[in-house]
């Protein structure tokens, strides 16, 4: 697909006079136009993405121009049907225009206040996607310097809300968007680490915008995270399968399989989220750690018992055991690494329950015992001990405390001779 680039292997317009030549003969008027349905635009500190959705394959380039710096995109028959994006106010992409600047080309313009590095990639029709024209756009971070850590000696838990973006994962009866669910319990849980002592969180995204799974495990590996875990929700064919599980990497073959096939599903999820096939080729370095990764896997299926001990306090569980298979994901090298399945969203009961903020409280309340349980097993745990005492943060409730410790609100009243629902931020609870 690339191979259209013309532009890129030495900038002479090569298709256009293809263009002239099919003009020639007569042939070009019978091609039908491409029209441009909708143009998406992503864009954080350092990294953009500008996905053009085609109605069919088209000829394209794209190239950089300096003086002032912007991006071209060329698409060969193109009609504009949508209308331009507008970049988020304060950020590198100055704005969006459109222009033809020979008959029967649409030419867009992305204008950018400094340099950057274009991957530019059309990607074949996949999960509900036609064919999409991908711009990754790449430039240095101007003057941002990367937040302080708080303590290097804090406990790092790396938190990845599967799918996002262009790659929804899966989506139940009621129209509930997998990647969405991950989201929100990731985020739940991100809040609930960075207010335990001595832990702190990173969330692999924190907005709806799709990362690739090797940049995921990436950041697990570059910040040296204690742990890394990968929240999901996923599809199930029966529609009656419910329950939670965990799944750990494999290296030889996966334990059933529903783990094989949800690691296939997991691992394709590259191409929904627009990755380009460069960027999904295994290199030779990965090659390498795949050896190294065996004392990971162990701890990986430690860490996954822990945290299914505690979904065990949730509710039903899919399979009582960790299960394993080759999830590119969970690669991170000395990392113990856990994809934790919140329920499938294709069960409509579940669904249901994804939906609820008490349920995703419960789910990230168990996930954090979990990996609290699996330090306190390890003897170089830095956490303090447990102490059976929750401290009031501001916006909690009685009902969100108990489900985070999956425990009843009359229960935690009981044992804390309270009398009415009110709490107040700082108080101390004393847990069953
Ligand atoms: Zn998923």
């Amino acid at each position: 697909m690339k191979g259209v680039s013309l532009a890129q292997r030495g900038g002479r317009p090569v298709w256009l006079m293809a263009f002239l030549a099919a003009l020639l003969a007569g042939g070009v008027w019978s091609k039908p136009p491409v029209m441009v349905k909708q143009i998406r635009l992503w864009s954080g500190s350092v990294e953009a993405q500008l996905f053009i959705d085609l109605s069919t394959a088209a000829r394209w380039k794209v190239f950089s121009l300096v003086e002032p710096h912007r991006v071209v995109i060329d698409i060969d028959q193109g009609q504009l049907e949508t209308s331009l994006p507008t970049p988020t106010e304060g950020g590198w992409l100055r704005g969006m225009r459109s222009g033809h600047p020979t008959p029967g080309v649409l030419r867009l313009v992305v204008d950018l206040d400094r340099k950057a590095q274009i991957d530019p990639v059309l990607l074949p029709p996949v999960g509900g996607h036609g064919y999409r024209l991908l711009i990754a756009l790449r430039t240095k971070a101007a003057r941002l310097s990367t937040p302080k850590i708080p303590s290097s000696r804090d406990y790092l838990v790396v938190i990845d809300p599967g799918h996002g973006g262009d790659d929804p994962g899966a989506i139940g009866a009621q129209g509930t968007q997998e990647k969405w669910v991950a989201l929100k319990i990731a985020r739940r849980l991100f809040r609930m680490v960075n207010s335990e002592p001595g832990m702190r969180a990173l969330l692999t995204r924190s907005r709806d915008h799709y990362i690739s799974l090797r940049a995921r495990r990436s950041i697990a590996s570059e910040k040296d995270a204690m742990v890394f875990v990968s929240i999901h929700a996923d599809a199930f064919d029966r529609a009656s399968a419910s329950g939670t599980s965990v799944y750990a990497l494999s290296r030889r073959g996966a334990t059933s399989a529903l783990a094989a096939r949800l690691a296939k599903a997991e691992n394709a999820a590259d191409l929904a989220g627009g990755v380009s096939i460069k960027d999904r080729s295994p290199d030779v370095a990965e090659a390498m750690l795949d050896m190294s990764l065996d004392r990971q896997i162990e701890q990986s299926r430690q860490l996954g018992a822990a945290v299914l001990a505690m979904l065990a306090r949730v509710g039903k569980r899919h399979s009582v055991r960790v299960e394993q298979a080759s999830f590119a994901v969970l690669k991170a090298p000395q990392v113990p690494s856990v994809l934790v399945e919140s329920g499938y969203i294709t069960n409509l009961e579940e669904e249901s329950k994804l939906r609820s903020v008490l349920y995703r409280e419960q789910i990230a309340g168990a996930i954090l015992g979990g990996i609290k349980h699996y330090c306190w097993d390890q003897p170089e745990c830095p956490l303090p001990p447990e102490r059976k005492v929750h401290v009031v943060q501001a916006g909690e409730s009685l009902s969100l405390i108990g489900a985070r410790y999956s425990i009843g609100v009359n229960q935690l009243k009981g044992k804390n001779g309270l009398t009415s629902d009110l709490i107040r931020v700082g108080q101390r609870l004393r847990l069953p």
